[in-house]
């Protein structure tokens, strides 16, 4: 598409210059992105980091001097969809997209690629559509790496194991989490096979630990089958759970299981996204850990990204081979991700300024 739109401009800049406006072309080229209209969809503000990843993008951009379109689809695809259709209606030079459904929109890229509109995926990689040229986003992979070497740091607390696990993973619609899942196993699973892991219900697979649209509720719901089902006479020392809100969900259930009252210390949890009840949660020693991704970097790749882009340069990519999205691999800018516990969310969280002491009091 980029190669296109090059194209198209050194045909415009060949044709002016044989009528004697080179000079004009060169303005035009330069000044056709300022104040541009750019489209952002994110996938819903009942997830704390969403909003945070919504308002950085929105700032960084208006401080190059574009415009900006911010919408939140509370995890509904078809408003997504509209959302992105109305954004191509009003004129949007570039769309950044962090989807509910990877696989949802691609109608909708379609019309982005046949309006020449560029599309960066935003922290989910959007699946099966050619119409992506960029994505930005966290080393995936090591997110689910970092779950689970904190789940074993915590584990080792208690003493030797062998310990009981039970694994939660993220919506099955989001490509994220494939990643923190295969991550986490890449850890786990060689310690399930010796048997100094024991995942006691015996649901270890993507599919049956999956939980629909990260939702708190059904995460809670599960946990408190898993503990009616498997764990009558039996405690669970850890769980994996790839993000803060299913954790709470878990917590819950642990609660009224009678975890967390004296002498039953709660099982290790882990998380994802430091959002501010879970880092509270951990001051308060219940969650252990979480996974710190600093949205404010995240934002600010993808801005660089656009603005290269819009002004028709390329923008910074560091991996060109992990994110095959079905119909092409995806350049991308992947930043590092923090595993924060009880003992660094001090440095990690309020020293870099990410939140303030009285937020996590
Ligand atoms: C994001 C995570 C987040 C999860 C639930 C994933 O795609 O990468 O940071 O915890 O969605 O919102």
């Amino acid at each position: 598409m980029r190669l296109a739109r090059i194209a198209a401009t050194t045909a415009l800049a060949v044709t002016l210059a044989a009528c004697g406006s080179a000079q004009k072309t060169v303005d035009q080229q330069t000044t056709s992105s300022e104040g541009a209209l750019v489209g952002v969809t994110m996938p819903t503000r009942s997830s704390e980091r969403w909003i945070h990843d919504g308002d950085n993008i929105k700032k960084a951009l208006e401080d190059k001097g574009y415009k900006v379109d911010l919408q939140y689809a509370e995890n509904d695809i078809p408003t997504q969809a509209n959302q992105i259709e109305n954004q191509i209606t009003k004129g949007a030079k570039l769309l950044i997209v962090a989807s509910i459904d990877g696989t949802a929109i691609t109608s909708q890229l379609q019309q982005a690629a046949d309006a020449k509109i560029p599309v960066i995926a935003y922290d989910r990689l959007i699946r099966k559509s050619p119409n992506v040229d960029y994505y930005a986003t966290f080393d995936n992979f090591k997110v689910g790496v970092e779950q689970a070497n904190s789940l074993l740091a915590g584990l080792k607390t208690k003493g030797e194991g062998p310990f009981n696990v039970e694994l939660f993973a993220g919506s099955p619609d989001d490509n994220n989490a494939t990643f923190f899942f295969n991550g986490a196993m890449s850890v786990l699973q060689p310690l399930v096979d010796q048997g100094k892991l024991v995942v006691k219900s015996g649901q270890k697979d993507f599919r049956t630990v999956a939980i629909l649209r990260w939702d708190p509720a059904t995460a809670q719901k599960r946990m408190e089958d898993l503990l009616t089902s498997t764990y009558g006479g039996a405690k669970v020392d850890g769980v994996l759970s790839p993000y803060d809100g299913i954790s709470i969900g878990i917590l819950s259930a642990l609660k009224s299981g009678g975890y967390g009252a004296a002498g039953q210390a709660y099982p290790i949890v882990t998380g994802q996204d430091a959002e501010v009840a879970s880092v509270k949660s951990i001051i308060a020693g219940e969650q252990y850990s979480t996974i710190h991704k600093d949205t404010r970097l995240l934002a600010d790749v993808t801005v660089k990204m656009a603005d290269a882009v819009l002004k028709g340069g390329k923008p910074e990519v560091n991996n060109t081979k992990d994110y095959d999205n079905g119909d092409k691999v995806v350049p991308s800018f992947l930043l590092q991700p923090v595993p924060v516990d009880k003992a660094n969310y001090q440095k990690e969280l309020v020293d870099s300024g990410y939140y303030t002491a009285d937020q996590l009091r």
